[in-house]
């Protein structure tokens, strides 16, 4: 099996499907997650975190904190999951024309609006 915390499947709790959308080993992770999901206004549900004393009887992703958004929300919530990590992964970069400085969630420049070169 291959480990990817965007694609695990399913809970039901009563008669609401709701689906798991993240987990991860830290409880900062997930956090900053659902503020993602809170920011973008997708309800969203945090469990686990207090389940790592349970750790040595289940197995160990099942203790993670994890965030379930409803089933309906599930393909909003993945895309603003995936923008967000593809936003904090890289480092800030110049831009060509007016040499701003910029972080790496901006594509292109704010202060002129070139796009940035790939
Ligand atoms: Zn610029």
């Amino acid at each position: 099996m291959t480990f990817s915390p965007f694609w695990d499947r399913c809970a039901l709790r009563g008669e609401r499907i709701v689906k798991r959308v993240f987990r991860a080993s830290s409880l900062l992770s997930v956090a900053h997650a659902r503020n993602v999901l809170i920011a973008a206004g997708v309800p969203c549900e945090l469990r686990n975190i207090h389940l790592a004393g349970a750790m040595g009887e289940l197995p160990m992703m099942e203790t993670w904190p994890q965030l379930y958004v409803d089933d309906a929300d599930e393909q909003y919530a993945l895309s603003i999951l995936a923008r967000a990590a593809a936003a904090t992964a890289g480092d800030p970069w110049t831009c060509e024309e007016c040499g701003e400085r910029l972080e790496p969630q901006f594509t292109s420049c704010w202060a002129c609006g070139r796009e940035r070169a790939r």
